[in-house]
Order: C-alpha cells, then structure tokens, then sequence
C-alpha cells in the first residue's frame, strides 16, 4: 500500500502531547462554568449559505478558506471555519434565544483552507463563549474577566496582552470605509494585490496587513475614533472603566478590525509576543445584528473564541510546573500466558474496589527481566506478579517499586487491602 500521509495542515495530536490540552480544556471548562456558561454541541457540518450569510461575502474566511462540498444530494455543505455562526444557528434553531438570555460555551474542531504555518492549521481548534441578549458593555467586561481568569489559572497572565477597540454601529463604519477608501486610493502603487482587492471589496481589511510597505500607510490613515457614534462612543467608555475598576490592563488599538464582517462595537484580542508571528491566541467582540441576520428575533450577541493550537504553543514552556501526566498506579506483569485472564479478572475486582485506581496489565509476555525494566519505566508505584507459582498458591506477588521494600506474596483481598492502605 503506498504511503499514507495526513493531508497537508492536518496534525495528529499524539499520547504524549495530549496531555498539555487535557489539562487547558478542563482549566476553560472549570473557568467558563464558574461564571455560569453552559455548553452546546453543534454538527462540524452546515450549509454553505450560513457562512456566507454571517461571516461576510469579502471576508478571507469566506472568500478563499472554506471546505465546501456537495453531498450526494447536490446540498451545498461546508466544514465550520468558526463557530459563532453555527451556535447563533442552533440557537435560533432550539428557541433558545425566546425564553433565556443564554450564556453558552463550545470546545472543538475548525476548518479552514490557510497556508499552514507555526500557530496555524486547515484543522484548528477552538474553545469559545457566546452571551445573547445583554446589550450593556458589562457583558464584554464579563467575557474579558473570563479570558483573564483563565490566564491566571493556566499561570500565563504574564505573557498576554489585552488590545481592544470599538467599530461602531454600521453607519459610522460605512462612513470610516470610504474615508479609508479615499486615502488609500492615493496610494494604490504601494499597496499589494490582496489590499487592492480589499480597497474595493472591504478597505477595513487593510488595517490587518502585515506587509511593511502597507503598515507604513497606515501611520497617516484616518482614525476610527474619528467617525464612531455617540451611543457607541459611551458604550466603549463604560467598558473601558468597568475594566479599570476590575484592574484589567488593556491597550487600546485603533487599528484593531476582525476577519469576519458580523462584528460591531468591541472587539478586542489577546496578544502574546512568545508564539511567533501569528500572535492572537484569543479574539472576540460584540455581533448585535447576526441573530436577526440569521433570521431570529432581534437579540444582541458577544463573543470570543481561544485558538487552541496557540494556547498550546504557550503552554508548552510551562509544561514541568503545570503539567502532571496521568500516572500509572499498577502495572501488572503476567510471567505465563495462563496467568493473563487471571490477572485480567483480578483487575476488574481490584477496579471494582479501588476507585481512580490506573492499573496496567502487560500483555507482552516477555521475560521477567524486561518486564520489570518497563514496569520501571512506567512510572508505577507498584507491580503486581503472576506465574506459575503464583497460580498454584491462589497468590499474588506484589512489589512497591519505589521503596527499598522487598517483594511480599499475598491473595487478593490483602492486595486490595494493601491499596486501600496507600491510598488514605
Ligand atoms: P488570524 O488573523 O490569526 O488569521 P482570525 O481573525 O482569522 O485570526 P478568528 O476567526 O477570530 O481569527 O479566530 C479566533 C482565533 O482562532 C484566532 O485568534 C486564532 O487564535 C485561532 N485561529 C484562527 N485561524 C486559525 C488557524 N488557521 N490555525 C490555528 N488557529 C487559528
Ligand atoms: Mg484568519
């Protein structure tokens, strides 16, 4: 059979790297239930037409990152590049949004068609919070303190830096886009074919280039502080000091728009200069209009989403101080094939027992010397013995393998007795 690779973008996350994510996703599950979010399950598919619908036409997601496919109905189905869309869509789909102002949460796989690159893949993952229904600036201050909590509890609050910035309302960004327009259009030999696209197409966009000859442009480009409205203009300013009473260091950043087109108001980023060039680990903001976009109620939307991949990257440092594997409490050595269901029924009593108890048998039947050596190896605290001597006694041999304590013979139940005994 010829060589089967993963396609390109596509990692496999292995026994020994999974650890460090087992341990951020029960942090963000433990924080994010803390403040009362709870989670939804989506389908990884939809139709196309609810990201196009919600993420923007122009948009680099829409335009040239989506998996999309036809079904063998001719349904046009793509693969979720985000998931905001998606919990809007079960939302509305569920009548969530008519009873409650739900505050959800949702962890997993994201598609989307990138060069890949340190900190970025075709198959990421995300683990992201969604508010519905609160239309004061208290709930992005909540969503930043959520992000912040976390980072302290991962004990990586060091290495990130808030930015944030305010839209404004569509009429305020309509009017800062042909401003930027007619600036740019002064400079369309500088500007590359990407930002000549984005000039016609979303001249927003261009504030995220990071081309040098693009970003020196940028020093003179019109503010957006200069054509935000009133209402949002206040509506920045009480978030803003709500995070100073909650001590919450923040940098604001003119500059700051996001990917996708169903943003409006805050929008805000966490930063850290440790992973390299693609530098967001967490982005969000407030999305007003998308669930009446999508064909609900009107009701105001908040949200931010933590790229994985980047939390792990910065983790990764922080492995010895904060990562513990899953130890191996028993590891059981069967010298006879014989002694193999034994040991297996033995286990399940011994599991029936002892709860959270990691117990191991060794199927390989190898010979007693290298049996031990992986034993050793593995990290257990004790090895369990069964051949034939074992076998004709009813007994077990039972060794602690980090004490100079010598090997004992015992039966089961003083097995068990035993474990009970180390484990109060
Ligand atoms: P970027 O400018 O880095 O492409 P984005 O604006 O496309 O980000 P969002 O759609 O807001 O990103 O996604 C939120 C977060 O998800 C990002 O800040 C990043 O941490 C992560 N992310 C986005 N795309 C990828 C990718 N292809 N691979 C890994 N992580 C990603
Ligand atoms: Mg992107």
């Amino acid at each position: 059979m010829a060589d089967i690779k993963p396609l390109r973008g596509m990692k496999d996350i292995t026994p020994g790297e999974v650890g460090t994510w087992q341990l951020a996703e029960a942090s963000i599950r433990k924080i994010f239930s803390s403040y009362g979010y709870q989670e939804i399950r989506f389908p990884l598919v939809e139709k196309t037409s609810l990201f196009n619908r919600s993420i923007g036409q122009t948009t680099d997601i829409v335009s040239k990152e989506m998996y999309i496919f036809e079904d063998r109905k001719g349904e046009n189905i793509a693969l979720r590049p985000e998931g905001t869309a998606s919990c809007v869509r079960a939302s509305i789909s569920n009548n969530l949004l008519r009873t409650e102002s739900p505050r959800l949460w949702y962890m997993g796989p994201m598609f989307r068609y990138e060069r890949p690159q340190k900190g970025r893949s075709r198959q990421f993952h995300q683990s992201s919070l969604e508010a519905y229904g609160v239309s004061h600036p208290y709930i992005e201050a909540e969503l930043i303190s959520v992000c912040a909590r976390l980072w302290k509890e991962l004990k990586i609050n060091k290495e990130l830096t808030l930015e944030i910035n305010t839209l404004g309302n569509s009429d305020s960004r309509k009017k800062y886009k042909e401003a930027l327009k007619e600036y740019f259009e002064r400079y369309k030999n500088d500007l590359d074919k990407n930002s000549l696209r984005q000039l016609t197409d979303n001249p927003l966009r261009i504030l995220d280039s990071k081309l040098d000859s693009v970003r020196k442009l940028l020093a003179e480009a019109p503010d957006i502080r200069d054509f935000i409205d009133e209402e949002s203009k206040e509506h920045f300013d009480l978030l803003l000091n709500t995070l100073d009473e909650l001590k919450v260091n923040f940098l604001l950043n003119n500059k700051l728009v996001r990917g996708l087109d169903y943003y409006e108001k805050t929008v805000f980023e966490w930063k850290s200069n440790l992973i390299g060039a693609q530098d967001t680990i967490c982005a969000g903001g407030r999305y007003d209009n998308l669930v009446e976009e999508l064909g609900g109620k009107p009701c105001p939307g908040v949200g931010f989403s933590i790229g994985m991949e980047r939390l792990i990257l910065l983790l990764e440092d922080k492995k010895n101080t904060l990562y513990k594997p899953t130890s191996l409490d028993v590891f059981f050595v069967c010298l006879t094939e014989e002694s193999i269901p034994i040991a297996i029924k033995y286990s399940e009593e011994i599991r029936e027992k002892i709860r959270n108890l990691n117990l191991k048998i060794n199927f390989g039947l190898e010979s007693a010397s290298s049996q031990f050596k992986r034993a050793d190896n593995s990290g257990a605290e004790v090895t369990l013995i069964l051949g034939e001597e074992e076998l004709k006694n009813n007994s077990i041999s039972f060794k602690e393998l980090r004490k100079e304590s010598s090997q004992v013979t015992l039966t089961l139940e003083e097995v068990i007795e035993r474990f009970k005994k180390m484990r109060a």
